[in-house]
């Protein structure tokens, strides 16, 4: 492997791979480093919004993209109580598809590596963990990794940090998010789905849990929000009991829930939301989850990571071109990016005070709040969450330009 590049991104997430792909459309020397052989990895969300799409579009890949094997969901709807709602729907959308495409992260991950490996300035370096950082009196100039042949220091002039909520990077560097608070944590496990089941999309809002059900085509993504630091608990009370707590929120597939033979085939995610205060040091930039961990609420982590790529790209080209990005590009990235995410992860905090955490201890009646009713009720407003679940706030374009493809026919 060459030992030095323009720029370097640990992490080959959504944030690292479009990131990866930008730069190398616009010619810059890029290597991305992944410390997994391949992006087959257990659920980690599989939701491309809106935005994303539009971004695909604005590469002049959205057709192949589709072409992929993916559902669409339209509308995201829930129920509280025995109340249903909708919660967001994506028809009123000012962008050409007006749904979220559900796809395989991995499948993702692996169209993006493809589209990218077209040109020659991009390389992906699979099996290459990063360990630590290169500090040198002007900042950080590279990254320590194992490799299957052995430990390598590799150079650049930009080191990106996408290397996802637990960031090494991050951590070597001395950067530390601050933790904003989650109350809950989430069950994740498959059930099989049946043509006869129900299409939708949706979320149940019962006293004592929450439970969420993707349609994945073949398959229901299931979701069981539970209390902060509850799985334990739930574990101890017997795989029993939450297969008959399953076929309460779920009847139709009460013939199904035998399929969680152990726990093992039940996934925990451990919630948190942080950001850090500030992005970046000379020579260092942290996007996506590395900057900042969402909160589950309305499945924005892989947008605002593809976001955070298309600005990092639209404004750094030009000065990776000469060489070293000042400290002051970095900066404009971080204001950039930093009031979306801010403004999203107040509005998931806010909902998780007033709407998760209630429901999870069980202490309110359950009926839809009068701001949700409101919401749901006036048209207006009801494009309020379309809006902000599948667009974001100040949704990123892309401005890089594009090399020639020498192998294009
Ligand atoms: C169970 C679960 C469900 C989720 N559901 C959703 C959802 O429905 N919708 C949604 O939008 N988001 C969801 N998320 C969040 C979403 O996965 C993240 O917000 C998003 O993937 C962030 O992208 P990223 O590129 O910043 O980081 P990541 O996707 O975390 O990517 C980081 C990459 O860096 C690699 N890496 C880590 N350390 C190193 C290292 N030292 N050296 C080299 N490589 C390294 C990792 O292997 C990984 O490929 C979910 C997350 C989980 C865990």
């Amino acid at each position: 492997m060459p030992k030095t590049f323009r720029c370097c991104i640990a992490g080959g997430g959504p944030a690292g791979m479009m990131l990866g792909l930008l730069l190398a459309r616009a010619g810059v020397e890029v290597a991305v480093l992944e410390k997994h052989a391949d992006f087959l990895r257990d659920f980690r969300g599989d939701t491309i919004h809106p935005s994303t799409l539009e971004v695909m579009h604005e590469l002049g890949l959205l057709e192949a993209f589709l072409r992929l094997p993916h559902q669409e969901v339209r509308r995201l709807t829930g129920q509280v109580g025995d109340v249903p709602i909708t919660l967001a729907d994506f028809g009123c959308l000012p962008t050409r598809c007006r749904f979220i495409a559900m796809m395989p992260q991995w499948d993702f991950l692996n169209f993006l590596a493809e589209q990218a490996s077209r040109y020659p300035t991009f390389h992906l370096h699979m099996q290459v963990e990063v360990t630590g950082v290169l500090e040198e009196a002007g900042g950080v100039a590279g990254v320590r990794v194992t490799t299957p042949h052995g430990p390598e220091e590799i150079r650049a002039d930009l080191l990106i940090a996408a290397d996802g909520r637990s960031s090494t990077v991050r951590e070597q560097a001395g950067l530390r998010p601050r933790e904003l608070g989650a109350p809950m944590d989430v069950l994740w496990f498959r059930l099989s789905r049946r043509p006869t089941d129900p299409e939708e999309t949706t979320g149940r809002f019962d006293r004592g849990h929450i439970f969420i059900r993707i349609n994945r085509g073949e398959h229901w993504q299931c979701g069981y929000v539970i209390p902060k630091g509850a799985a334990e608990t739930v574990r101890q009370r017997g795989l029993d009991r939450f297969r008959a707590e399953l076929a309460t929120v779920m009847p139709f597939a009460a013939d199904r829930v035998g399929e969680l033979r152990e726990w093992e085939a039940v996934k925990l995610l451990s919630v948190q939301v942080n950001r850090l205060a500030q992005w970046y040091r000379p020579g260092l930039l942290c996007i996506g989850d590395a900057a900042h961990a969402m909160s589950p609420i309305g499945g924005v982590g892989i947008n605002l990571a593809i976001q955070d790529a298309v600005a990092a790209a639209n404004l750094l080209v030009e000065p990776l071109r000469v060489g070293r990005p000042a400290p002051d590009d970095l900066r404009r990235v971080q204001r950039r990016r930093d009031l979306p995410t801010r403004i999203i992860q107040g509005l998931q905090v806010l909902a998780q005070r007033r709407l998760i955490a209630p429901a999870l201890a069980g202490t309110v009646p359950l009926a839809p709040s009068l701001p949700v009713r409101i919401m749901t009720r006036v048209p207006i407003l009801r494009r309020l969450p379309a809006r902000v679940i599948g667009l974001g706030v100040r949704p990123e374009h892309v401005e890089t330009p594009a090399m020639p493809l020498a192998s294009r026919g």
